[in-house]
């Protein structure tokens, strides 16, 4: 079976770990600074913040926007649970608004009808789907005008760039995922950027039971660390990421040519000043043939996914905070026809080749 994630681990990771590991330093050390300090550095952002998973690096990103109860903020329907649940940590009400259907993402068009619907809307959280990034030409824009606090959920979109700079350095705070079939992985792991340096040191409380020095707690904080073992997993795998990333785009733009005359699919959009870094190839297909899809292609050994086959407000959770069916047309629609192939780097070329010719024989 060709599966849609398959972690890459290799000689580098086994030696840092092992090293950890004779070092007995397996919760804190100095692993897990390089880490840090490396992946601020790759994305562009000034400070950066090691996090147990991409969940508590959301929450530590808004609590770091001082997000807090009874605070509104607006974010997209379309995304893993994780986005809009770390709102409600904060004791905030998610508000969502509709994503453009050709990307996927949330639509500024529609943020802007919100914030003028909406008074007192405190901060935007974001999500680069699929690894594609927002517009944020428009969404910086939003920014300046309505003055609220950006977060980015950059948990699927290391290395992605908008206009040639990179996700994660746009916003107030991003949160980064490392979960094992992310595009890198730390087996379960996160980061949270920002450029502001009274965050920075906020944050770096959060994620440590409020830490102020080593006998002082001087705010309410959680224990959301990364581990020393987990960030050298990091090290090595983000010295591998950007040839994973060119890798991923080869992938897609093969499987983009060799799908463009099929009319049973709709292959993913990409704006001319974005670099999608494919965490999934998402193509689009009739909800009448999804299903049928799915099981030709597992039939013949390749596996596919759907994220997400449901909007977030829709999840049996949200229905009993209030949220109603038909509140965002597109991101409903979009949910029935998604469906992602493999498109990771450990594919070979007769991987690749394989996964074309069983999609390019689909009968309808
Ligand atoms: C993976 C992911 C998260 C959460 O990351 P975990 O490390 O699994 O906690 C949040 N948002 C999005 C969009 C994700 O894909």
């Amino acid at each position: 079976m060709i599966t849609v994630a398959y972690p890459i681990i290799g000689k580098k990771e086994k030696q840092l770990i092992k090293e950890v590991l004779d070092s007995r330093m397996l919760a804190s050390g100095k692993y897990v600074v390089q880490f840090e300090q490396s992946f601020a550095k790759y994305s562009g952002a000034k400070f950066s913040i090691a996090n147990a998973n991409g969940t508590t690096a959301l929450h530590t990103a808004l609590l770091m926007c001082k997000i807090k109860p009874g605070d509104k903020v607006i974010t997209t329907p379309f995304s893993f649970i994780a986005t809009s649940n770390s709102i409600l940590f904060c004791g905030a009400k998610p508000i969502f608004v509709d994503i453009d259907p050709k990307t996927f993402n949330i639509n500024p068009v529609e943020l802007e009808k919100t914030l003028k619907k909406e008074r007192s809307i405190k901060a935007v959280l974001i999500v680069h789907l699929y690894g594609l990034p927002c517009d944020m030409d428009a969404i910086l824009k939003l920014k300046k005008k309505y003055k609220f606090k950006l977060i980015e959920d950059s948990c699927q979109a290391h290395g992605a760039k908008f206009k040639n700079r990179k996700v994660g350095s746009f916003g107030d705070a991003a949160a980064f995922s490392f979960y094992a079939t992310k595009n890198m992985m730390t087996a379960e792991g996160g980061i949270t950027l920002t450029n502001d340096v009274k965050a920075d040191k906020y944050g770096r409380q959060i994620i440590n039971h409020g830490r102020k020095d080593h006998l002082t707690h001087t705010v309410l904080g959680y224990n959301y660390r990364l581990t020393n073992l987990a960030a050298a997993i990091g090290i090595a795998q983000l010295e591998q990421l950007e040839g994973w990333i060119e890798k991923r785009i080869e992938n897609a733009q093969k499987y983009n040519e060799a799908f463009k005359e099929l009319d049973f699919l709709q292959t993913p959009y990409v704006p001319k000043n974005c670099r999608h870094v494919f965490h999934q190839y998402t193509i689009r297909v009739p909800l009448s043939e999804r299903e049928k899809i799915i099981k030709y292609l597992a039939k013949n050994g390749i596996g596919s996914g759907i994220y997400y086959d449901t909007v977030l407000y829709k999840q049996p959770f949200y229905k009993q905070l209030g949220y109603k069916a038909g509140l965002c047309k597109e991101a409903e629609k979009a949910a029935s026809e998604v469906l992602s192939l493999p498109v990771h780097p450990s594919l070979s070329k007769a991987d690749t080749d394989k996964i074309i010719n069983v999609v390019k024989g689909y009968k309808r």
